[in-house]
């Protein structure tokens, strides 16, 4: 059940650093909570679905989708993930500190001009996704006279990141263009591996086995959360899920295997009875065609419940579906209580937008958007705990 606003056991606070400010619960219009376990639970998961050969790395960029680099990257490292992608250079900086030395931190985006040597500082593994990075990263090895490890990114089919078929060919002419990098991984990226029947997924499979010959010999990868639900032919030497360890489904065939991690409680802020004709919201887009309870609670677009989700969207308590009524404010969102038996909603009760029946998916298809979008616009005004040991 859903009220009052849930109990759940805070682990070790997030330092002054900490990308999200977590306001204490009195404060906040909502509460985030965000089950460390159930992250560590489905890392495992996955990893389960390898063998040996293959290393399940760990995608943590953008603050870890949302739900905080600080508290999630060590849950990961416990639960046995020793390489983590990010995608930003600033974001393996603020990595660095939460993981053990010998951790392996790749960065996708690889290095801006000028920025080479900060990866070393930190000890950053770039990802080269050109020519051009290929070059500055060869004179930071020259100017550090040692060889340094790099990533190398091809491009299979996707046109986003990564070397071209031809950047490829220039490389196999001249041996030079790698003098002083070790490629110690080579990877790529599929553009639809949420769809396993596409006929792309086994193309750009067997370009990176294509490209992969004329380069000097390293291990590979392919997949992330989706690829590695195709099977064993996808995974090569490592996979990098993010989604998948944060619930989100890997694809629409069956039920979603993974455990749900986040649950989204907002208060209510006030409540109150409608009439026929009665308008609510901005625009006064809805209109009761009879009386209504309907309630206010504390979350809207500004801490990331998607606009475009108001007409199809809800909040649940318990197992009751309490339809959102009107638009989405900034701040705020009405809610109709009307099926909710009398007095057993309230004031400074909460609802869930997010939780056992109104998953991170769900929430997608409510909005037209996916899983990723809902996790990322995630705000920065919740009450955020964390849940471990349990
Ligand atoms: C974001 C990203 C991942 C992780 O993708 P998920 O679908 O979240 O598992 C892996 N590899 C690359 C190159 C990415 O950009």
């Amino acid at each position: 059940m859903t009220s009052p606003v849930p109990e759940s056991v805070p682990v070790s606070p997030a330092p002054a650093s900490a990308v999200s400010s977590h306001w204490p619960r009195h404060r906040a219009g909502a509460t985030l909570r965000i089950d460390l376990d159930a992250i560590a639970a489905n890392y495992r998961l996955v990893r389960d679905r390898l063998t040996p050969r293959t290393t399940c790395a760990a995608v943590v960029k953008a603050d870890a989708y949302g739900l905080g680099l600080a508290q999630v990257a060590p849950a990961l490292q416990r639960a046995g993930a020793e390489h983590f992608y990010v995608a930003h250079l600033e974001e393996g900086i603020a990595l660095r500190p939460h993981v053990t030395p010998a951790t392996r931190i790749f960065v996708l985006h690889g290095p801006l001009p000028g920025t080479e040597e900060e990866f070393t500082a930190h000890g950053l593994t770039p990802v080269l996704n050109s020519i051009e990075q290929i070059a500055g990263w060869r004179a930071l090895a020259r100017r550090q006279d040692r060889v340094l490890p790099a990533v190398i990114q091809l491009d299979t089919g996707m046109s986003r990141f990564g070397l071209s078929m031809d950047d490829v060919r220039a490389i196999a002419d001249d041996a030079g263009l790698l003098a002083g990098i070790t490629p110690d991984l080579i990877i790529s990226h599929l553009a639809c591996a949420d769809t396993p029947r596409d006929p792309a997924n086994a193309q750009q499979r067997a370009r990176l086995l294509d490209m992969a010959a004329l380069l000097p010999a390293a291990p590979m990868a392919l997949s992330a959360s989706s690829g590695i639900f195709l099977g064993p032919d996808y995974h090569f030497d490592m996979v990098r899920p993010g989604a998948a360890l944060y619930g989100i489904a890997p694809n629409e065939d069956g039920p979603n295997p993974l455990r749900p991690v986040v649950r989204l409680s907002a208060r209510i802020l006030q409540v109150r009875d409608i009439a026929a004709g009665d308008g609510v919201g901005y625009g006064l887009t809805y209109r009761a065609s009879g009386p209504r309870r309907i309630a206010t609670i504390g979350a809207g677009y500004a801490d990331g419940c998607l606009r475009q989700g108001a007409s199809h969207g809800a909040a649940w308590f318990g197992e009751t579906r309490l339809p959102i009524l009107g638009r989405i404010s900034m701040d705020s969102i009405t809610i109709d209580i009307t099926d909710v038996p009398a007095g057993a909603l309230g004031p400074d009760m909460a609802v869930d937008l997010l939780g056992p029946q109104h998953d991170v998916d769900a929430a997608a298809r409510a909005a037209g958007t996916i899983g990723y979008e809902i996790l990322t616009s995630l705000g920065h005004r919740y009450h955020r705990t964390y849940v471990a040991g349990g």
